[in-house]
């Protein structure tokens, strides 16, 4: 019998438990955690009676591993599909629909930008056509604010892709990766003469790759994203060990051996297979004794804090769609409101049968983390009064909130990030019996870290 140790109990942590679990029914996984609980980012309340997902709360269907992940647990009927996707930006001059068709907020035209953008704003895209053709070094990496300020001006940043972007990442275009946050949009771009045709052809070529497929871009799961870690670890059958932090790790034999549990009384546990699924920071220490190329690349990875504030109102009319997307030129607290009840079908609902506003809204980004210094019961008041007046709301007195602080929440793929994935793979690639999979590496996105988790696990075995 094998012993495969698992450090890490978020979703890539335990898929990967699950994976190795169908593949070796007879083998021993252990899952060493270091918090209280499972799920690492998945997370879930109750509020107004109803499950509510203050991690995740969407699942991009397009990447097809979290869809699978929930139909294999048995669990395909718990999957919903929104009700609306049509959000809206806020700028200092007022709301504005997200204007269709743009890659990440880079738009494949003028068109269709009045509004969103200003005279000034739309005239800079346009003059993208008068500068000389686009030549982007094929091995090499820019951040995305810098390439579109200098083809389409400022304003393309600042109001259109900062939001989409500091949505997904908690960051900022200055700082991220084109090759990292955008790779089919910078795949196009080493090729193409402009970013308004590059854009175009990525757009173009996603339309091509999905073909006829339809249904939702977008799932959640009615009972919460948040409840897939119990229904892994029922499958998987394994051993998950509760506030069990993994501190080293070392070469025994043909295996390895981990030294776990309280920092002042550890223990030795060994393993023939370990994947380690930790946090960039924490994986660089653990891998510096096995893997030492990985150590410093992993710590090349920063990670962003926010607060996500999950709020009840009682029923009455909004107008936002399935929410707003809030970029930092507004000077608002919050980046971002989703309206949960009018995204999500089965979240209209109240315990008595009658109708309940459902919102979340999160606060903080990369290097802007000051507002989480307040306090929980001040961060939540502002955070309620900001939503309640972007919302315009009639009946603006909560019947419940509730905090949840994710310190290190997204890691950043900052420019050159591609590159450190790689040196990091290589690394521990090198290393048998040893993997690392999780959100630091190829999306931060639940799909892509059960990919990832799959892709570790088909390579130890
Ligand atoms: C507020 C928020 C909203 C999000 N919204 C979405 C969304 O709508 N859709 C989407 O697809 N993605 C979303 N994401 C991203 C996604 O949730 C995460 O990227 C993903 O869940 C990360 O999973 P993971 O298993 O890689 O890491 P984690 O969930 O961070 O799990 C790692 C685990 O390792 C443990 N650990 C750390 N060090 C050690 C150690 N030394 N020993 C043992 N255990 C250790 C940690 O305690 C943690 O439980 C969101 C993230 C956040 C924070």
């Amino acid at each position: 019998m094998t012993r495969l140790v698992v450090v890490g109990a978020g979703i890539t942590g335990l898929t990967a438990a699950y994976e190795w679990h169908r593949a070796r029914p007879d083998d021993e996984v252990v899952v060493l955690e270091a918090s209280g609980r499972i799920g690492g980012k998945l997370d879930r309340v109750r509020l107004a009676g109803q499950w509510y997902d203050t991690g995740p709360e969407a699942m991009l269907a397009r990447v097809p591993e979290a869809v699978q992940l929930v139909e294999d647990l048995g669990l395909a009927g718990q999957l919903v599909a929104p009700a609306t996707t049509q959000a809206s930006i806020v700028l200092p001059d007022g709301r504005h629909p997200l204007p269709p068709g743009t890659v990440q907020g880079v738009p494949t035209s003028a068109d269709g930008l009045d509004g969103v953008l200003t005279p000034a704003g739309v005239a800079r895209v346009r003059a993208e056509a008068d500068l000389p053709p686009l030549h982007l070094d094929p091995n090499g990496d820019v951040t995305v604010g810098g390439l579109l300020r200098e083809r389409l001006g400022d304003e393309v940043v600042d109001r259109l892709v900062e939001p989409l972007l500091g949505g997904v990442y908690a960051g900022r275009p200055d700082d991220l990766s084109l090759a990292a946050t955008m790779p089919a949009l910078a795949a196009q771009l080493r090729r193409a003469p402009s970013v308004l045709a590059g854009a175009l052809a990525a757009r173009e070529a996603g339309a091509r790759s999905r073909g006829d497929a339809d249904g939702p871009v977008f799932v959640t799961v009615a009972d919460g994203i948040g409840s897939l870690p119990a229904a892994l670890v029922a499958a998987s059958r394994a051993d998950i060990r509760l506030r069990t932090p993994a501190h080293a790790l070392r070469h025994s034999g043909s295996g390895f051996e981990l030294s776990v549990g309280p920092a002042g009384s550890p223990h030795i546990l060994t393993a023939d297979a370990v994947v380690v699924t930790a946090p960039a920071g924490k994986a660089a220490r653990l891998l510096a004794g096995v893997a030492p190329g990985a150590e410093e690349p992993l710590r090349g990875i920063p990670y962003a804090s926010m607060a996500v504030v999950a709020m009840a109102f009682p029923a009455q009319p909004v107008a936002a769609g399935s929410g707003l997307l809030v970029p930092p030129v507004t000077g608002r607290l919050v980046k971002g409101v989703t309206i949960s009840s009018a995204k999500w079908p089965h979240l209209s609902g109240g315990a008595d049968g009658a109708g309940v506003l459902r919102v979340r809204s999160s606060v903080g980004r990369y290097r802007d983390e000051s507002q989480l210094q307040r306090s929980d019961e001040d961060l939540t008041a502002a955070v309620v009064a900001d939503v309640a007046d972007l919302l315009d709301l009639e009946r603006p007195e909560p019947l419940e909130t509730h905090l949840v602080r994710w310190g290190g929440g997204l890691p950043q793929y900052l420019v050159g990030h591609p590159q450190r994935v790689t040196a990091v793979l290589d690394a521990v690639g090198a290393v048998p019996g040893l993997a690392v999979a999780g959100a630091a590496y190829g999306g931060v996105g639940v799909p892509a870290c059960i990919r990832g988790a799959r892709r570790a696990v088909a390579a130890l075995l």
